[in-house]
This record gives C-alpha cells, structure tokens and sequence, in this order.
C-alpha cells in the first residue's frame, strides 16, 4: 500500500509539473497513462495474493490430512494394543492353568520315576559289582631288569577288558599251566576309561541316595592297582594339596560329592543338610580323622561303633561336620587325609594299610504329620517312612523289650524322630586297605599284626557278602569293625557298589585273580538278591 501510496504521490507531483507545464491534452494523455499503470500494477498484485491465498489453503488442507491420518494411525494402534493386552491375558490365564496341570502331572512322574529308578537299581543289584583295569605305567618295569630271561615278560599285561562286561586273564608262561580265564561283571572299564565315564556308572546311585536308600560305594584291590585314584583322583592322594584345576582328574569322592549338592540344589531350600565324618579302620580300630582336642586342634581319636536301640548304627563322640558345599568337604577330607599321613599313634607309613571311610550323612526334614509331604512322594518310600517311626517309638516307650530284630522289615536305615521329624541317609565312601596281604607269608612284628588285621577284615567282607548272598539268616557285620561300620550300607535295600581294582601286569597275576575272585563271590550275591517288592527278607541283622 505504501508503495502505492509513493507511486501515486510521486505521480502526483510529476502531474502537477505536467500538468502545469503543459497543454489540456497532454496532461489528460499523462493521466491516461498512469492511470494504465496503476491498474495493471494493481490487477497482478490481486492475481498473485490469489493465487497464494489458494495456495495457503491448500497447504492447509493438506497437512490438517496428514495430521488427521497420523490420529487415526494412533487411534488404531491403541486399539490393537488393547485387544493383543486381552488376548495375552487370556494366553496367561490358559499357562497358567496348563502350569498347574503339568505340575499336578510332574508331581505324579516325579514318584513314578523314583519307582522305577529303584526297581532298575534293584534288577542291576542292589550289591554290584565294577571292575576297572588300570593302564601299564613305568614303574610296573621297575625293579626287574629286562634282559634277565624269565623275568622278560613280567610287566607284561596280562588282565585286558575284553569288552564293557568281561575281563580277561590270559596268561602263559614256561614251567606255568597257561590261564585263560573270564569274569563277569556289570560292567568293566579298559585302561583308557576316564574318571568322567567310571563316575557317569555311580550317579544312578546317588539318586536312590536322595530318594531315601543308603549307598556304599567301595574299591578293592591291590595296593597300587589304582583305588585311591578311583575314590579320590591324583590330587588328593596323600600329602599332596589339593588343587581344583584339574577337574577332570577327580575321583568319585569329590564328584559325588559335587551331585549330591546338585542333586539337593533342585530341591526346596532347607529341607536337607550335609554332615561328614572321615575315619580310619586300621588294626581293627576306628580313628576319628577329623576329631578335636579342647585347643580345636585335629588329631586321631579312636572311636568304636555301637549298634543302637532302633537298630541304626552309631559311632558315639565320631566328629560330623556340617558341610555347605563341595569344596568345603574337599577341605575337610584333605584335612583328615593329612592326618592320616602324619599322626605318630597311627604308625603305619602307608595309606593301604588302613581302610579309608568316608560317610556324608544326609538329613531330610519331613514336614509334620504330612508324611509323605516335600520329597517324600513316593508312596513306597512314605510307608516305609511311617513305619520306621511307628517301630522307633513304641520301642522307646517299652524299653525293656529286645530290640534286636527292630530293621526286620524297616529295609532302610531311616531314622525318624518325633520332636523333629528327620530322615537321615547315609553314602559310605570307602578306600580299602591293599588286598594284596591276603594270604601273603613271611612277614613278621608290626607288619604281620597290620597284614593279619586287613586280612580278617577284608575276609570278614567276604564272609558279609558271601551271608547276604545266600540269605542267611545271620550276617557277621560284627566280626570285624569295618563291616560292622558298613552294615546300614551294606544290609537291607542299601545300593552297594564293589569297585575291582586291578593292575594288568603280569607280576600282579597272583593279587588280580584274588581280587577277581572276590568279586565274582560278591557278585552272587546279586542272583539271590533280586527278590520281590513289598515282600521284605527275614532280618539279615544279627
Ligand atoms: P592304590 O590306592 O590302589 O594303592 P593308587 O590309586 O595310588 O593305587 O594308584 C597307583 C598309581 O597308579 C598312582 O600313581 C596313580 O596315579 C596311578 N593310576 C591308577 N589308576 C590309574 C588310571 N586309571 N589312569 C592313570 N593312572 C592311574
Ligand atoms: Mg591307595
């Protein structure tokens, strides 16, 4: 407008000097003119604020329908979200009621399972036994010079896994009748077998553990045949530290150890603990690997075993302590272990002079009246469980009854009291003393009192085996300390387990055979064993 407004002043001025400069007809020619100009001037401004007005409103037109599409897109959206929000929480009501079914169906499994798991633990045996082969190693050539005829083939291997069940002994030499002799076993493990693959065979049982069996799991042999090495593994041997680098190297001490807490782990918190002891058998006394003296400092006490009014097997004062996990037991057993080296009352200077126990006690809380409440589901398991209570406690009352026949048909060695309703179950892991001094001649002093006690003791095992296999109505647990500290372990519907250790060199033939045989002979006991469920055996307790 002001440019309007200076256009037409300045025309203005320009018509009043024309206007007064020149003629009546040249000014109306000038007024023409301008007039002209203005209009056009004026008719393109009008064209162009036209067009942008409509410009504008199409702008307008244009983004209010953008903006009206983004609201319905987001209108939409909540919608779809409200309707996923009601279908998930359908979903979630369906879950949860299918949860709760295969609760109600896992519950159901979970005691078939344990059913199912004892009856195959029970066709395998409730008494097994393994025979593993150690490999050939140097110092089996030591000693005997090669060159010497006669003794050439002495480190010779003699003894071979000839498959996962048999093991064969074949053998000729001059001046010898030639052997070529097989054993059976449930299974038998060649010299390149690992600790993995022999512990994979023993985890089933620690599974019977927790289902409320005691377990013994035991090696036999020779000294040097390999037993330590089973049960412990390299590190723990002896005095030297135990380190946990090299896992794959541990025997089934640690290992099970390390499956029992997994095995508790998946349970509900609380509602076990773990107690251990670790004692010694040596000259037919029990020594207390991990007792204290009033300055808390560890030395071997000698214990005895007693057998309770319930029929339990007690070692009054044994030392148990409480163990939260896997290392702190290895700490323990490595503390007892050292003893075992060191004390000066245990005179012997070998470890296979002595039989090594050691036994995790596994305490379970029963909830109150619920029997067959937290992992007691099993319905076999709950009525054995009922029972071991009813027979403890009426025997209490009446004190003067004979007692003697109380595990008569209490097959496991459960023990319930009523104030706190516990259940132990015990796993015996057990180092024997070197089988080698059976039968073994020309020793004298210290030495022959060590060779005939391990001699009587492993004979009384035998003998306990030999009981158990021809149900016998009287088992000698009690002619040596070592089987009457086994008995709940090895008696009744205990798993045990013989582990045969065995060098395959020919010097060992003599000691092979031996463990052998003895293991064949505990192995019948399996055959005469495997007996109907619910149709408990006259006691086997004296
Ligand atoms: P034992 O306890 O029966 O007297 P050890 O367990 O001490 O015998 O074994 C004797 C030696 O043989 C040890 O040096 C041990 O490491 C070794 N040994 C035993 N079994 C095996 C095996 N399966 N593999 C490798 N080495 C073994
Ligand atoms: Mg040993």
């Amino acid at each position: 407008i002001k440019q309007y407004q200076g256009l037409a002043g300045r025309s203005t001025n320009e018509v009043l000097q024309l206007y007064s400069a020149r003629g009546h007809q040249q000014r109306s020619y000038v007024l023409t003119q301008l007039h002209g100009a203005i209009k056009k001037r004026l008719k393109q401004d009008l064209k162009s604020l036209h067009s942008f007005a409509l410009e504008l409103s199409k702008d307008f037109q244009r983004q209010s329908k953008t903006y009206l599409y983004q609201v319905l897109t987001a209108v939409q959206g909540i919608q779809m979200q409200n309707e996923a929000m009601q279908m998930f929480q359908i979903k979630a009501f369906d879950l949860e009621q299918t949860l709760q079914e295969v609760t109600e169906r896992y519950e159901k499994e979970k005691q078939k399972r344990r059913a199912l798991h004892n009856s195959l633990i029970e066709l395998r045996g409730n008494i097994r036994v393994h025979c593993r082969i150690r490999p050939l190693l140097p110092f089996d050539a030591a000693g005997h010079s090669l060159s010497q005829d006669g003794q050439r083939n002495f480190s010779e291997k003699v003894t071979y896994a000839a498959d996962d069940e048999t093991v064969l002994v074949k053998c000729s030499r001059p001046g010898h009748a030639s052997i070529n002799k097989t054993f059976q076993f449930e299974r038998v493990y060649n010299a390149s077998e690992s600790q993995d693959t022999v512990f994979a065979d023993v985890a089933p049982l620690l599974t019977s553990l927790l289902d409320g069996y005691n377990v013994c799991i035991m090696a036999y042999g020779q000294t040097g045949s390999g037993k330590t090495y089973t049960m412990l593994g390299p590190q723990l041997e002896e005095n030297t530290p135990y380190s946990t680098e090299n896992e794959s190297e541990l025997g089934i001490i640690p290992r099970a150890t390390q499956e029992v807490f997994r095995l508790i782990s998946e349970k509900p918190p609380g509602s076990y603990w773990i107690e251990v002891s670790v004692v010694e058998v040596y000259n037919n006394e029990i020594f207390d690997l991990l007792a204290k003296d009033s300055c808390g400092k560890v030395f071997g006490v000698k214990r005895d075993v007693v057998t309770t009014k319930e029929g339990k097997r007690d070692v009054p004062l044994l030392m148990y302590e409480t163990v939260e996990n896997a290392s702190e037991f290895l700490h323990l057993v490595k503390k007892g272990l050292q003893l075992r080296v060191r004390h000066p009352t245990l005179v012997h200077a070998h470890s296979s002079r002595s039989h090594l126990v050691v036994t995790l006690t596994i305490t379970t809380v029963v909830s109150g009246d619920n029997l067959a409440g937290i992992s007691w589901e099993d319905e076999q398991t709950s009525q054995r469980l009922k029972k071991e209570i009813s027979w403890t406690f009426p025997q209490k009352m009446r004190e003067n009854t004979s007692t003697s026949s109380s595990r008569a048909s209490s097959p496991a060695h459960l023990e319930a009291t009523e104030k706190i309703k516990q259940v132990k179950t015990r796993l015996q892991l057990v180092d024997l003393a070197g089988s080698e001094c059976v039968g073994m001649s020309g020793v004298t002093g210290a030495a022959l009192r060590e060779t005939s006690f391990i001699n009587r003791s492993l004979s009384a095992l035998a003998d306990v085996l030999g009981a158990i296999a021809e149900q016998r109505p009287h088992v000698p647990y009690r002619n040596s300390k070592l089987t009457h500290l086994l008995q709940d372990s090895i008696g009744g519907d205990a798993k045990l387990l013989v582990m045969l250790c065995i060098s395959p060199g020919q010097k060992y033939l003599t000691e092979s055979m031996q463990s052998l045989g003895f293991g064949t002979r505990a192995r019948q006991v399996q055959r005469g064993q495997v007996k109907k469920r619910n149709c408990p055996l006259p006691s086997k307790a004296k």
